[in-house]
């Protein structure tokens, strides 16, 4: 098994527990308005287990694959709620396309990605303009694709994905909830981004940062 990659899966995980944390307050705060107020708590104890299940995979010798496998079930049995179950399928996602033995290219990277893409639409059947996390996954996992297929290097085609997914994030304070628990109080959300687009938005600005490093 491709240890290195284990390693950078453990490490990148460990910068996603970090980044939730600095926003947990916010992250709660604003699923409150229109939801109920624990997308940072969830996130945090999701993220927590995940970096927890990687080490315990990390030191068994496992590789990529298995680690992220492992991470994806720690997040979603430990987190509870449907971001919970959303970034534990998206690690199972990417784990099952980079698989434990080659080291990941940046093609299986973004099929990875493409892969947990597919997942989340599929599993919670929401769509782009629903507002949620849907909304800054679809165009990071787009540009990625665009960028590596363009031969970007990764840290770089990372990079530029996480910006969009950035603005995209922030472009949801403008629509109307049309799935999950925010649905009922649609019209509150008005002027606030939905959280798990935000949160999503954080965490791969913040793997992007330590590719690039
Ligand atoms: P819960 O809503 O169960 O309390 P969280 O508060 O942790 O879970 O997560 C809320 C976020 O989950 C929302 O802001 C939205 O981004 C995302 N979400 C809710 N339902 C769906 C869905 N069907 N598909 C994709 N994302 C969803
Ligand atoms: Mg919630
Ligand atoms: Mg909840």
């Amino acid at each position: 098994a491709s240890r290195a990659a284990a390693a950078t899966v453990l490490a990148a995980l460990e910068t996603v527990a970090e980044t939730v944390d600095a926003h947990a307050d916010e992250l709660g705060r604003m699923d409150a308005i229109a939801g109920d107020g624990d997308h940072g708590i969830g996130m945090q104890r999701g993220s927590h287990a995940a970096v927890a299940a990687a080490r315990e995979a990390v030191e068994a010798g496992a590789g990529a694959g298995t680690t992220l496998a492992r991470a994806g079930d720690g997040w979603s049995h430990r987190a509870g709620g449907t971001s919970g179950a959303l970034w534990g399928l998206a690690l199972r996602e990417v784990g099952a396309t980079l698989g434990d033995e080659a080291a990941p290219t940046r093609d299986a990277v973004a099929a990875g990605v493409t892969a947990a893409d597919t997942g989340i639409r599929s599993y919670g059947k929401a769509e782009v303009g629903d507002k949620t996390m849907v909304d800054a996954l679809v165009p990071f996992a787009d540009a990625l694709r665009r960028e590596v297929d363009a031969g970007s290097r990764l840290a770089d085609a990372w990079a530029s994905a996480a910006s969009e997914a950035s603005a995209a994030a922030a472009a949801t304070a403008d629509l109307l909830p049309r799935m999950g628990r925010a649905r009922p109080h649609a019209e509150k959300s008005l002027g606030t981004p939905d959280p798990g687009a935000h949160s999503f938005a954080l965490i791969v600005t913040a793997v992007g940062e330590t590719l690039a490093a």
